[in-house]
């Protein structure tokens, strides 16, 4: 999952820190790399439910992160076994390839930056 934190920090600037991805499958962050004063990861979305349960069947949805063709690949095998997909006649998985931007904050990149 990925969440967007807004915290203060000096100068009473207040600025949208984007946190480092994790993974939901293996645990470990994203595999960022640096480009220019970011640093991007490519990863999957994952979105499983079914649409057993009529109008309800938006509570089956669940999303999650896999951040390699690894984590997504042991999340797939492992959902197509579930008891629960088996059993069901609408189960679906969604995947979407997507980057996550983390900005660069520390003081280090900030130097020679717009005063
Ligand atoms: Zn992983």
């Amino acid at each position: 999952m990925i969440k967007n934190i807004t915290r203060k920090v000096l100068r009473e600037v207040e600025e949208t820190v984007s946190s480092v991805g994790i993974c939901d499958i293996c645990g470990k962050e994203f595999n960022y790399k640096p480009r220019g004063r970011e640093k991007i990861a490519i990863y999957y979305h994952i979105r499983t439910g079914h649409y057993d349960w009529g109008n309800d069947s938006c509570e089956s949805v669940e999303n999650r992160d896999a951040c390699c063709d690894e984590c997504l690949s042991r999340f797939t095998q492992e959902w197509l076994k579930d008891a629960d997909v088996i059993d069901s006649d609408s189960a679906y998985i969604e995947i979407h390839k997507d980057l996550h931007v983390l900005e660069e904050t520390d003081n280090e990149m900030r130097k020679g930056g717009a005063e």
